[in-house]
């Protein structure tokens, strides 16, 4: 079956690059859009085509759906590709896409709408089998509801955004005296954010990991997994640092998860890239959500299975069915991704700029994602991810050491980077012995800013 000719590529930065780099490989051609603040972006420079869509501000490029229907319209491509972040995970956008009579490189609009609302979600993985973490049926329509729902999961309990998105619109109650405030913030704050202020009640779990699972289904039924990527390393439920295979699994218990979530998966008719994220906490898995997406850290497990996440989902988003089986899939050695971003080590207040001097590390093992190059500028509009650095080794201590050996060697300056911060954590017991939970960074940052101020 054909490829496409032509790949619109609807987003910027180092995912942009991504997706150009998968469509290069593949013969096909590359359409890049871009703000005004973007035109020296290397995804612009290395496309076949450029389009700029539009000022600054996201709302008005990147979000745009009329500018980049527009522009794929003027370059006549015959798909495009949503890259993560922006209107990846818009349904109406994908549904516009098609409409226009392109091909959308994603699972469908019904799929992206479901997985999208976090309490039909949760019902569509509890149906098809996936554990999902006790919690109400649906949204909280009274603070009395709330009460007795509480009362029977027991507290603490965690209220979220029905449309919740990024760690927003999620408050803890300790106690049934939080409750009424929890509730009333949360959906306040999912109201400011997301526009709905629909939410509802979760078991909070006091120190879980968060394990995702990577699935690929195809247009004919067939679905594998790629195993998982643990991403426990975060600050304000953003990750920093993601591995695979997880320090917490083994063989056993990974293939139990994999297998069930891709049978799951398989049965909601799932047909591209994504990913199926769990709290996992006591040897029991708990749903959080589904991105119906390709993902920031999806390189950890290109490295440790040897596959290439973006080919195969642009394969299967033209109808092509799925090459490799389950058996075909193999985990070799460890791999770890830093996100080094554009912010201030301890500060993390945002550090965009002129970048006088950039050099990535090499050597084997080691790959790095990037759109920075020396005299570029990163604009201060967008998420401070500045490089994504990761490396593969045949086993964890090795690829520590490994890890450790690319940062000395990583130098980027004129800007702050978070690459001080990942140096300091692979020095911790907790990281190099994988003894980390979701809570892990956040109370080293407090103990250490503790002493620091004594
Ligand atoms: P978002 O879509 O806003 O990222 P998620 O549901 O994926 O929201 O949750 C983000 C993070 O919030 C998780 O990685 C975890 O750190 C925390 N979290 C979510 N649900 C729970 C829960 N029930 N108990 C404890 N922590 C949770």
């Amino acid at each position: 079956m054909e490829l496409c000719k032509k790949i619109l590529i609807a987003n910027r930065g180092d995912v942009a690059l991504r997706v150009l780099r998968a469509c290069q490989e593949l013969g096909i051609e590359t359409v890049a859009v871009h703000s005004t603040a973007d035109s020296d972006s290397m995804h612009v420079r290395l496309a076949d085509e450029a389009v700029c869509i539009g000022p600054p501000q996201s709302r008005d490029s990147y979000l745009s759906m009329a500018a980049i229907l527009t522009a794929a319209e003027i370059t006549n491509a015959d798909a495009v590709h949503p890259g993560v972040g922006f209107l990846s995970e818009s349904a109406t956008f994908a549904e516009m896409v098609q409409n226009h009579g392109r091909l959308f490189i994603g699972p469908s609009p019904q799929i992206i709408a479901t997985m999208g609302d976090k309490v039909k979600a949760k019902e569509a993985a509890r149906q098809v089998g996936i554990p999902v973490v006790p919690g109400s049926e649906g949204a909280i329509s009274s603070l009395e509801e709330a009460r007795q729902i509480a009362q029977s999961i027991g507290y603490p309990i965690l209220v979220k955004a029905a449309s919740g998105g990024g760690g927003r619109g999620m408050k803890v109650a300790q106690s049934e005296a939080e409750l009424e405030t929890a509730l009333s913030m949360a959906s306040s704050e999912a109201k400011a954010a997301f526009g709905d202020d629909a939410v509802y009640l979760e078991k909070y779990l006091a120190n879980p990991r968060h394990i995702e699972i990577q699935v690929l289904g195809d247009k004919h039924g067939n679905i594998v997994h790629f195993g998982e990527r643990d991403c426990s390393v975060q600050r304000r439920h953003q990750k920093i640092l993601e591995e695979a295979p997880s320090p917490a699994l083994d063989a056993a218990k990974r293939s139990e998860i994999g297998r069930l979530t891709a049978e799951a998966v398989g049965r909601l008719g799932y047909d591209s890239v994504g990913t199926v994220e769990y709290l996992y906490e006591d040897g029991e898995f708990y749903f959080i959500e589904m991105n119906t997406r390709l993902q920031v850290e999806h390189p950890v497990t290109e490295l440790v299975t040897g596959i290439d996440l973006v080919r195969k989902q642009i394969r299967v988003a033209v109808g092509q069915p799925l090459d490799i089986r389950q058996e075909d899939i193999h985990f070799t050695g460890h791999a770890i991704e830093c996100r080094i971003n554009a912010e201030h080590p301890l500060t993390f207040m945002p550090s965009p700029g002129r970048i006088t001097q950039y050099h990535m590390p090499g050597g084997p093992g080691v790959r790095v994602d990037s759109h920075l190059y020396t005299g570029y500028t990163i604009p201060p509009y967008y998420d401070s991810l500045a490089a994504k650095l990761l490396v593969h080794a045949r086993n964890r201590p090795e690829a520590i050491r490994r890890m450790q050996r690319a940062l000395r060697e990583m130098i980027v300056e004129g800007i702050h980077t978070n690459q001080p911060l990942h140096a300091l954590l692979f020095e911790q017991e907790n990281i190099q012995k994988g003894d980390y939970t979701i809570r892990w960074l956040e109370s080293f940052l407090a103990d250490r800013a503790a002493e620091e101020s004594s």
